[in-house]
């Protein structure tokens, strides 16, 4: 099963009569293996004779579908790279991925053909498609592009990349993270295995397919007997729905959609019957996550990991969960296939247990490296085979991951260290305060100062001293932000991540920011 050829031949070998995939909302509606098969040679089979190369990447801007997974099996038999992008992006973001890319074929849902009309007239060495939707104008419709299934039976080693993912550019310009048949492996065998899968399960699809997160978390259960019921749209009563009607056992989500599950009213009485829950993607405040344990009346398990690891590298148990206690505030252990080190960023010499460095981790699931750029592979890469995480954080005496926070936003004001997630722990528990982030801007004295930005409650009215003195009495001052900035919102990823460049940007208009 190391190459997706290999995982469909598997899947249909052993349960071909079995969904693997089901429309979330139309329950009884899915695609046996063995129809997902067809319909990934006909995918297979247009790509190659409209002209796709082996190795040529294929691009697919398009909302969750079941259709996902004929395109990126269909994409692995043609030996073409399904290059999955994000459909919410602007037109121009959009077109410097195609460009990167450097994709003949772009596969486009319906609003994504509509939005991205101009991107596509711009370049008419460019073939679209519409997938998903009824076709218009000049585009072609799916159904018409396909034709008839033939295996193009092209050869694909399991060393060949399989798929790549644009990082999303909460720390710098998006990157096509590669990809290949042996990152697959460890996903489907034993990250699958670490999830907890079992036989009969199903499984809820709600996180977008073309982050790691959603897709890695897809293709996992799929591949260990899982049904993956796909979500189109993030409507919390409307997953909370599907939960029942399809009978999901298990489920990932990030926090912000955990908090927006719970905050359906008469959560707490709906039998959901769901087994597990597993998070991940960012911090997640204790009380949040003790009120979504409460409201799901589920396992939960907290995975760790980033994109360029083919997703979790560590993992905190349900019987962890369960124990409740200060493991709940850490990130879990690595897994035993993986190596794990938590270094100096400078120097890469491991630091002592305890001691806040960079957490570094080696195993077969690190990315192949960035398409066509050596150079922030290199840095993202050692040459021992060490991934850079970029994330700070500590080890404890169990062995735990402690996360402080992302490299990149430290703040360092005069010669001392800020980790904007310890803050922002803090001031989300002030009664105004619905979400909060927290950034250093430039600062002719500290070098840089901290600055909180808040989204206030509704209803509430701006008191930002008093926001200052709820920090200042739970806080160092350093630690303490020296100005509050009201907004509306804040600039968030499609996973909720908040965007700190994004955030950062006017403040530091006409200044140079040092990464520390
Ligand atoms: P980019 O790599 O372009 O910055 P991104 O932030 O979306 O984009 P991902 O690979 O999707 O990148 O996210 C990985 C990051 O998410 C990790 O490096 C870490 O900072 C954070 N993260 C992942 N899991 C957790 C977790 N369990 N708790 C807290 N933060 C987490």
């Amino acid at each position: 099963m190391t190459t997706l050829r290999g995982l469909l031949d598997a899947r249909c070998a052993a349960v071909p009569d079995a969904v693997a995939v089901e429309p979330a909302g139309r329950p009884g509606e899915g695609t046996t293996w063995t129809a997902l098969r067809e319909r990934a040679r006909a995918v297979a089979a247009a790509l190659v004779r409209d002209g796709v190369a082996p190795g040529e990447r294929v691009v697919l801007v398009a909302r969750n579908d079941t259709s996902y997974f004929p395109i990126l099996f269909g994409a692995g038999l043609a030996a073409a790279v399904l290059t999955p992008l994000n459909w919410r992006l602007a037109g121009d973001e959009i077109a410097a991925m195609i460009d990167d890319s450097g994709a003949t074929m772009v596969l486009v849902d319906e609003p994504a053909a509509a939005a991205l009309a101009g991107v596509l007239a711009d370049r008419p060495g460019v073939r679209h498609v519409v997938v998903l939707g009824t076709a218009s104008g000049d585009v072609r419709s799916f159904d018409d592009w396909v034709g008839p299934a033939e295996d193009p039976q092209r050869p694909v080693a399991p060393d060949d990349v399989a798929f790549q993912l644009y990082t999303s550019g909460t720390t710098g310009r998006p990157k096509g993270a590669m990809f290949a048949g042996t990152n697959l492996a460890v996903l489907v065998d034993d990250i699958a295995r670490a999830w907890g899968f079992r036989d009969g399960d199903v499984s809820l699809v709600a996180m977008p397919l073309f982050h790691m997160g959603g897709l890695a978390w897809a293709l996992a259960g799929m591949a260990r007997g899982a049904r993956a019921v796909v979500v189109r749209d993030i409507v919390p009563t409307d997953v909370l729905d599907a939960i029942e009607a399809h009978g999901v056992t298990t489920a990932f989500c990030v926090p912000t959609m955990l908090a927006a599950l719970c905050a359906v009213p008469g959560i707490d009485s709906r039998p959901l019957g769901l087994r597990q829950m597993i998070y991940s993607g960012s911090p997640i405040g204790e009380d949040a996550l003790k009120r979504a344990m409460v409201a799901l009346r589920c396992d939960f398990v907290q995975i760790y990991g980033l994109t360029e690891a083919t997703g979790a590298f560590a993992q905190l148990s349900a019987e962890e969960h369960r124990e409740g206690g200060p493991a709940l505030t850490s990130a879990g252990r690595p897994y035993p296939w993986t190596e794990l080190r938590v270094v100096d960023p400078e120097s890469g010499a491991e630091v002592a247990p305890g001691v806040v460095g960079e957490i570094w981790t080696r195993s077969a699931q690190n990315m192949v490296g960035y398409w066509q750029r050596p150079e922030e592979t290199a840095a993202a890469l050692t040459p021992e085979g060490w991934l850079r995480t970029g994330d700070l954080g500590r080890l404890d005496e169990a062995g735990r991951i402690h996360l402080v926070d992302r490299a990149k936003d430290r703040i360092v004001t005069g010669g001392e260290n800020v980790y904007p997630a310890e803050v922002e722990r803090v001031l989300a528990q002030h009664p105004d305060v619905a979400e909060v982030a927290v950034i250093g801007v430039p600062d002719d004295r500290w070098g840089e100062a901290v600055k909180a930005v808040v989204v206030l409650q509704a209803g509430s009215t701006p008191d930002t001293a008093g926001i200052i003195a709820f920090a200042r009495g739970r806080l160092a001052g350093f630690q303490s932000p020296k100005s509050v900035d009201v907004v509306e919102a804040l600039p968030r990823t499609a996973t909720g991540k908040v965007i700190k460049p994004t955030l950062r940007e006017p403040y530091w208009r006409g200044h140079e920011r040092r990464i520390h």
